[in-house]
């Protein structure tokens, strides 16, 4: 394969290009960048952000172009070996830190300071993007603290989380901060149609019921199981006529969750065993050779264990979000706004569950929606906190 060692002249700063309807933060950091090479100290570029947004507006993209741009000779251009490295997690220093567990540990983040205590081997920044700053542990982020506080001369810490809540005060004082938005339907739509190659029609609908989530608009684009599984969940709450079906649903709902969640990790996870078998040699002999593989298989299907825990949930909180809508709808269609609903390929279901149900309860039900995924974010038992819900959603 060509490696193309340097960036066109005139290149754009391409390694923004996937940030979709977040120019203020983009202009942000392209004045930060500048700031980081005019060798004047400047308020612009400091040594620690956070970067928020809801799920899907692209927090830790916006903070992988970041450090991209800081280590790239072109400031960013998203083509050179700088960029695709640091893309890739395999420049030497731009060290990318994703969870796959519930939590990010002390004893993890006290490896990564000693990892990254050292100066930049290429003389310029070291950069560290936390992907999940708010699956830190208290003492974790005690000990991250410390080192946010006392930065080495060249390092900048990128965190990302949620909201700034999500990261403890002390922290979130030292850091500049950078929201992203929820971009339009429009702009995810455009997207999808221009990068994927995606039907316009595709493209509208999937970008409408994702609310500006761009991995899931493209992913449900892409999977004909995931738009029938989705249909199956939007269709959970027209079943909801007693006790019984309200058990039956959410029955219902973990399972399509779980399955869709398995789906996705299966892969992944076998992907990841062959990558390390390969690495320690395959069929090798000899006896130090079979135990340590059998080691590090042993520690990465622990790792994968605790991400399927972990990709259940988040595919049960998707289901929820999505159920939510339904009554968002039916609240629009009750509040005379008929013509602002997500869920228009259900448009006669939604107007006939409006015209049945008081305006008071479906406000009600979005709030028991709302309380269920705050339950299961903190690690509330997936089907009970499904049954307490539908029991709930199931009242006139
Ligand atoms: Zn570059």
């Amino acid at each position: 394969m060509a490696i193309r060692d340097s960036a066109p002249v005139n290149a754009t700063h391409s390694v923004y290009e996937n940030l979709v309807g977040q120019e203020h933060a983009i202009a942000i950091l392209k004045g930060a960048v500048d700031a980081s090479r005019s060798g004047v100290e400047s308020q612009e570029m400091t040594h620690a952000w956070v970067f928020t947004g809801p799920p899907g507006s692209g927090r830790s993209s916006a903070a992988i172009a970041f450090a991209q741009a800081l280590i790239c000779p072109d400031k960013g251009c998203g083509a050179c070996n700088e960029c695709r490295s640091a893309l890739s997690g395999s420049h030497p220093d731009v060290e990318i830190i994703r969870t796959e567990g519930l939590s990010i540990k002390v004893e993890e983040v006290r490896e990564l300071l000693t990892r990254t205590a050292w100066a930049p081997s290429m003389g310029g920044w070291r950069v560290v993007v936390m992907e999940d700053a708010d699956r830190l542990t208290e003492s974790a982020a005690n000990a991250l603290l410390k080192a946010i506080e006392e930065p080495g001369a060249r390092t900048v810490w990128l965190l990302c989380a949620p909201t700034l809540h999500d990261v403890l005060p002390t922290i979130r004082s030292r850091c500049r901060h950078i929201q992203l938005h929820t971009p339009s339907d429009d702009a995810v739509a455009q997207v999808l149609i221009n990068r994927d190659g995606i039907s316009p029609a595709m493209a509208t609908f999937a970008a409408r019921v994702s609310q500006g989530h761009i991995g899931r608009a493209k992913y449900l684009a892409l999977n004909e199981n995931v738009r029938s599984n989705r249909s199956a969940i939007m269709n959970l709450p027209l079943q909801l006529n007693s006790l019984a079906a309200a058990f039956k649903a959410a029955q219902t709902l973990v399972d399509l969750a779980t399955t869709q969640a398995q789906q996705s990790a299966s892969d992944r996870d076998e992907r990841e065993i062959a990558a390390l078998q390969e690495a320690y040699g395959k069929g090798a002999t000899g006896r130090g050779m079979a135990t340590g593989a059998a080691k590090a298989v042993k520690e990465l299907e622990k790792e994968q264990k605790a991400r399927a825990t972990r990709m259940v949930r988040d595919s049960i909180d998707g289901a929820l979000l999505d159920i939510a809508t339904f009554y968002r709808d039916v609240m629009m269609v009750q509040s005379g706004s008929a013509d602002a609903i997500i869920n228009t390929d259900m448009s006669d279901a939604i107007h006939a569950y409006a015209a049945k149900h008081p305006h008071h309860s479906t406000v009600q039900k979005i709030g028991a929606i709302m309380e269920a995924r705050t339950n299961l974010s903190h690690n509330a038992a997936p089907l009970l906190t499904c049954e307490a819900l539908m029991c709930r959603l199931a009242k006139a």
